[in-house]
């Protein structure tokens, strides 16, 4: 888990992907044909084969918050960027890439849950304005100060969405032993703002089919909704979201890859949510598209929890896509 660990502590909201993005391209050019950043900034690694254009999209950008005002106290108001939940950001810690920390809190004190984030500021510890703005700008961003951790089989941390998803898809680039496709990785920019990166990367690649690799919540803690995926039982073999159902042949592709490899896997379909799959199906004239989800608890939150058994499953299940032909 060295390599999940170094992912997450990546500094990575939606738009500034560059610094992860250099640490993927370093991890997966020796096992590419080529490599190269579009204008989105997308990451799109293209290893050269005989047969059809294969897609896999893991998203390399998280959450986080965009200073938008600074008071003459040197607290910083702020907007959301991707889907940030208030009950979820309230007296957390935050970091800014250049390393300043602050903490969320609220203007209410006494009914803080009613806080939304436009009552909520950012306080990095400034006396007054000018103590703040010599260490944070408007516009700089700061996302989730979580910490990572193992948990016996399981792992936290920020960030593991998508980490989890960008790890699998490195590991089965490097330990796929054939290419029959030609297969384009592409580690995605901006899948928190709404499937951007994705987008764009797809109608330039034109593949035959395209797979997103995320995270995807589950219905496994005490009181939760009934969505479909447990920690600990496989990949999630994603049917549908609220970004695309699954086109059939995409459905029976990565199904007979878990299958003829032995992968346990979890078949769902999710009420809620979105992934880059949404962005690949829709590209163009259409792209036949699913998902494959890392099973995930406290999304979006500093402390996300994933199962290490999982998240290795789903590299092989990666690996073994990348090694069947279309
Ligand atoms: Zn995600």
């Amino acid at each position: 888990m060295e390599l999940l660990n170094r992912l997450c502590r990546c500094f990575s909201p939606s738009g500034r992907e560059d610094g992860l993005r250099e640490l993927i391209k370093a991890e997966a050019a020796p096992f590419v044909t080529d490599i190269y950043t579009d204008a989105m900034g997308n990451l799109i690694c293209r290893k050269a084969g005989p047969g059809k254009r294969l897609m896999l999209a893991a998203h390399m950008d998280e959450i986080g918050f965009m200073v938008t005002h600074i008071d003459d106290s040197g607290f910083l108001r702020f907007v959301n960027v991707g889907g940030v939940a208030a009950h979820n950001c309230l007296n957390r810690a935050v970091e800014f890439e250049s390393g300043a920390v602050g903490v969320i809190s609220c203007e209410n004190k006494e009914k803080p849950a009613s806080a939304g984030l436009a009552q909520m500021y950012i306080d990095i510890g400034a006396r007054d304005r000018a103590e703040a703005e010599s260490k944070v700008s408007i516009g700089d961003m700061a996302v989730y100060k979580g910490e990572f951790a193992l948990m016996g089989g399981r792992v936290t941390g920020k960030a593991l969405d998508d980490r989890a998803g960008c790890y699998a898809l490195l590991k089965g680039l490097k330990a796929a032993a054939a290419c029959p496709n030609e297969l384009f990785a592409v580690f995605t920019a901006q899948e928190e703002l709404g499937l951007r990166g994705a987008g764009t990367a797809a109608y330039a690649i034109e593949p035959a089919m395209g797979f997103a690799i995320d995270v995807s919540m589950t219905g496994d803690t005490p009181e939760s909704s009934f969505a479909s995926l447990s920690l600990g039982k496989g990949p999630g073999l994603k049917l549908k979201d609220a970004s695309f159902i699954a086109n059939p042949s995409a459905r029976d592709f990565m199904l007979g890859a878990a299958r003829s490899a032995g992968i346990p896997y979890q078949i769902e379909a999710a009420a809620r949510g979105g992934t880059d799959a949404g962005a690949i199906n829709l590209s163009r004239t259409g792209v036949p598209a699913a998902a494959i989800s890392v099973p995930t608890r406290y999304i979006h939150s500093p402390q996300e929890v994933a199962d290490v058994g999982d998240i290795e499953a789903t590299a092989a299940l990666v690996a073994k896509m990348i090694e069947t032909a279309l």
